[in-house]
């Protein structure tokens, strides 16, 4: 069956939430994809940062398929080993104390929110429960993480939404300080926004948001949904800030394309969460615990850190490169392997031009063009992934 009938056999019954582009996509491996044509592409999405080890890696499919020879699921009423590994690896490698499992970016976003809630609840006493958050920022569909989302398109239809969210501009320190108040829990954001057009934190802004938090007795929380677990040439990405969190959410690129996501809290915030208080059925099961150590014992070694940083300088060095021949790009940011280029023009036709020279992109913004390849990326996929843009912008904008 042609890509064209499955198109059209999706589109009779799939809820027509995406904006898709025409692919079928069959097969993966490494940084390459298939079509259901046969039809090869370099993938630059990589599930938007979720595949940073590539797809089908050898290691995390024997790792899971192990486990699920073995022991798929119980409830969390019970302990799995696999996950009391995971936990331990994440505590080890990062500011946290403790772990709780769940399935998704939104999901472990809402479990940040009551987290912070409950604390501040039982540290502080009542009506200190509302969260500066910031404008343009993106944290999940669901009603806690969209009510902290700071972009109005994506509340259209929905609310009334959880109260409690005040939204300040990314990167003013001074209007983080200015919303404080006695009914403010937490300052939560993520350290470079990613949905929102890879906007990358001043130098003080994070060590600044740090030092206000700790005198007013608030709590920082990070979303590192998109930013950790490598993609910026660190575990995480407030590493390169100096600014630990008390509270980090993870998910994304944890299980390499299973579904995961972590909350990590210090130890004196975590004990707010005790038994009844939060739960996820199938959170940090032993298939997905098991593909996760083994990502994460790869995306931790330093140096695959250090290679993902220089390969992320070689390809800055392209983008700039490509900036100057085309004035329509106006600013190419990011960090590691995390970039976008604003254009000053819509991005779609650029995606497509891409696509048709096999090259997977993804547009954010309506005009940013944003690059998430695989971690593992090698310099010759750079180098054609380069000459492919080259390609699609001479294409495009002659
Ligand atoms: C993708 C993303 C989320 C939402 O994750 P889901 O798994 O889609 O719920 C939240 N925050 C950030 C920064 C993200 O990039």
């Amino acid at each position: 069956m042609s890509s064209q009938e499955w198109i059209a056999r999706a589109d009779k019954v799939v809820m027509a939430t995406y904006g898709r582009q025409p692919l079928v996509l069959v097969r993966g491996e490494g940084c390459r994809l298939w079509d259901a044509e046969g039809q090869e592409y370099l993938d630059f999405v990589a599930g938007l940062a979720v595949c940073n080890l590539g797809h089908a890696h050898p290691e995390i499919g024997r790792a899971a398929a192990e486990h699920l020879k073995q022991l798929v699921h119980v409830s969390n009423l019970y302990y799995t080993t696999p996950m009391v590994e995971l936990a331990e690896d994440l505590v080890r490698l990062s500011f946290a104390d403790r772990v709780f499992f769940a399935n998704s970016g939104a999901e472990v976003m809402e479990g940040a929110i009551k987290l912070c809630r409950r604390y501040s609840r039982e540290r502080f006493g009542e009506g200190r429960h509302r969260f500066i958050c910031m404008e343009n920022s993106f944290h999940g569909r669901t009603f806690g993480a969209l009510s902290a989302t700071g972009q109005q398109k994506f509340w259209q239809g929905f609310d009334p939404l959880l109260p409690g969210f005040i939204f300040v501009p990314f990167n003013d320190l001074k209007a983080v300080a200015a919303a404080v108040d006695d009914s403010v829990c937490a300052v939560l954001l993520e350290p470079i926004q990613g949905e929102g057009g890879v906007c990358l934190p001043d130098a003080k802004f994070l060590a600044g948001l740090r030092k206000l938090c700790d005198d007013k007795g608030l709590l920082l929380v990070l979303d590192e949904i998109q930013t950790g677990l490598g993609r910026t040439g660190r575990l995480f990405a407030h590493e390169h800030f100096g600014a630990a969190p008390d509270v980090m959410t993870l998910a994304k690129g944890l299980a390499n394309g299973l579904p995961m996501g972590a909350l990590l809290a210090t130890g004196e915030v975590a004990q707010a969460f005790v038994p009844g208080t939060h739960a996820s059925t199938f959170g940090g099961g032993p298939v997905i615990a098991a593909a996760a150590r083994t990502a994460l014992g790869i995306l931790s070694n330093p140096d695959f850190l250090a290679e993902v940083g220089e390969k992320g300088d070689y390809l800055r060095q392209g983008l700039m490169a490509l900036k100057d021949r085309f004035p329509i790009i106006r600013e190419v940011r990011g960090l590691g392997l995390m970039w976008g280029l604003e254009l000053a023009q819509e991005g779609a036709e650029i995606v497509t031009a891409c696509r048709q020279r096999g090259l997977l992109v993804n547009c954010t913004q309506g005009n940013i063009i944003r690059l998430l390849p695989p971690l593992i990326v090698r310099r010759q996929e750079i180098d054609a992934g380069l000459a492919i843009l080259s390609a699609a912008f001479e294409a495009v904008f002659p």
